[in-house]
């Protein structure tokens, strides 16, 4: 299923893609990868749009989740242990 996170309305360009038991964590997830990367845009085409997706997928003791670009499909995965322990935001050239 789709459905928008709700928070704050500030940022609205991630989608969290997930079924219902699974979308808080990843709303929480959507959260921090917001806060970490206040300018994201999708390293191939620039797009500023996003699906967020649980792979079901465990890396580092912890989740593995996609960012998927609404426009061309590139993947990005982060693992969620290390990205919600980083300082944020992380700044990037
Ligand atoms: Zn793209």
């Amino acid at each position: 299923m789709t459905r928008e996170p709700d928070y704050g309305g500030e940022k609205d360009h991630l989608e969290v893609f997930e079924p219902d038991d699974s979308l808080d964590a990843l709303v929480d997830i959507a959260k921090a990868i917001d806060e970490a990367f206040p300018n994201l845009k999708c390293l191939r085409c620039g797009s500023e749009g996003f699906y967020l997706v649980d792979t079901g997928v465990e890396g580092f003791g912890g989740k593995a989740v996609d960012l998927v670009c609404q426009r061309c499909g590139m993947v990005e995965r982060h693992s969620w242990k290390i990205l919600k322990k980083a300082a944020k935001p992380i700044i990037t050239d």
